[in-house]
């Protein structure tokens, strides 16, 4: 029947209303949250304030906030091996790697970075270059901000975001 959709999504909205009032009701009198919560959660039902940017929700796992650069965790060092393989995969070209031959013969690290960035303002935040990288040297972190007064800001170097990353 003409407009049975329409009518489906009015009552889907009207009933997700009435929820938001019922689950302030069961959480009343609290109007702000202090704890950080999982997003996407039950919890995360219901009015209630977050004093950002001093309180922040943690977004859900597969978002995809700032890229950061892991550590191994045994060693503490940076995993990328400077192979390139993020750069190539890179549709937009926002990624760039320079490495050198590491001089220590006895080390594992066979490569060192010399030069890792990553232009924020021109990605796309496909995802591609993560799922290119065979060392899981490049993860996205689920921090959101992003946001800078300048197009500078957005380059990050290796160190920021290897900074990102231990956070
Ligand atoms: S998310 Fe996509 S556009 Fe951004 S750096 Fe990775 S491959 Fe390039
Ligand atoms: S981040 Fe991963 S894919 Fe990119 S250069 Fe480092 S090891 Fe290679």
């Amino acid at each position: 029947m003409l407009g049975t959709g329409l009518l489906k999504g009015l009552a889907i909205t009207f009933v997700h209303f009435v929820d938001t009032y019922v689950q302030d009701l069961k959480k009343f009198p609290r109007r702000y949250r202090k704890e950080p919560v999982e997003g996407q959660s039950q919890a995360l039902r219901g009015f209630f304030t977050v004093q950002y940017p001093e309180e922040q929700l943690r977004m859900f796992p597969r978002f995809h906030g700032h890229l950061v650069q892991a550590r191994d965790a045994e060693t503490g060092d940076y995993k990328c091996t400077a192979c390139k393989s993020c750069e190539r995969a890179c549709p937009h070209g926002v990624i760039k790697v320079e490495g050198e031959r590491n001089p220590d013969r006895e080390s594992k690290k066979k490569m060192l970075v010399t030069h890792f960035t990553w232009d924020a303002g021109r990605c796309l935040f496909c995802g591609l270059c993560v799922e290119a990288c065979n060392f899981d040297a490049l993860r996205w972190s689920q921090g959101f901000d992003l946001a800078g007064c300048e197009r500078e800001a957005l380059v990050y170097d290796f160190e920021r975001m290897l900074e990102k990353s231990d956070a």
